[in-house]
Order: C-alpha cells, then sequence, then structure tokens
C-alpha cells in the first residue's frame, strides 16, 4: 500500500496518530475532524496515500465510487439518515490542508 511518511493521515492510518474512528475497513478509514465545523465532522480517507483529488489516476476511479458510496452509510451510522454535505478541498487554492485526499462529511444541526 503507497503511504506517505510525513503525512498525518498516513499515521493516523498507520496507528501513529490517535484518531476518534467511525468506521475502517479494509480500504478506507472514517475518523472525527479534530477541529469539528458542524455537531457531525467526519473524514473519508482511502488508505493509501492519495494527494488529492486533481491528482487522482484512472487506477484510483473504482476506489472514488466505493469512497463516494460510504459516505451515506456512515452518515446514517452517524444518526444523520436526514441528510449531510460532503466537500473535497482541492489544491492550495481550495482550500486543502492535508495533501492526502478526503471528504468531509458534515452533518447535524448547522452542518
Ligand atoms: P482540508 O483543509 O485539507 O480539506 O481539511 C483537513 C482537515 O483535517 C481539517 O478540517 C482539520 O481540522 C483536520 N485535521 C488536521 N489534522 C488532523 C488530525 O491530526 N486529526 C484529525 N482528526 N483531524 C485533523
Ligand atoms: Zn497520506
Amino acid at each position: 500500500m503507497h503511504t506517505d511518511p510525513n503525512c498525518i493521515f498516513c499515521k493516523i492510518v498507520a496507528g501513529q496518530i490517535p484518531a476518534r474512528k467511525a468506521h475502517e475497513d479494509d480500504e478506507f478509514l472514517v475518523f472525527h475532524d479534530v477541529r469539528p465545523a458542524a455537531p457531525v465532522h467526519l473524514l473519508l480517507i482511502p488508505k493509501h496515500h492519495v494527494p488529492s483529488l486533481a491528482e487522482v489516476g484512472d487506477q484510483d476511479l473504482p476506489m472514488l465510487g466505493r469512497l463516494l458510496a460510504l459516505a451515506p452509510r456512515v452518515a446514517r451510522e452517524q444518526g444523520l439518515g436526514g441528510g449531510f454535505k460532503l466537500a473535497v478541498n482541492t489544491g492550495r487554492d481550495g482550500g486543502q490542508e492535508v495533501f492526502h485526499l478526503h471528504l468531509h462529511l458534515l452533518g447535524g444541526k448547522g452542518g
């Protein structure tokens, strides 16, 4: 699996940095954002290192589909059956701070 030793999310995947996990399987990890912008604010990441949405390749397309499909399942588990928002900050001008692909899942009142 491709990892970047300097990447904070790769370190979370490796268990080197603690995170409050909401879901984990072979391919993906979902954990609570440390600075939540909504009552429920999760980050959905592939376990292997992809820097950003702008750098996905054809080989990543099935993973992207599964990642997107994971969002409503995790949302339901978090009590967000009524709906949620997804955001993918992409690139420096897109507000991306952590260069390991992630979906922000925001929900709850004010989400
Ligand atoms: P970005 O701006 O790259 O789309 O979002 C990165 C997000 O990661 C931010 O919302 C930030 O709060 C979150 N974050 C950064 N470092 C950590 C960390 O060590 N643990 C957790 N749980 N979230 C983090
Ligand atoms: Zn990474």
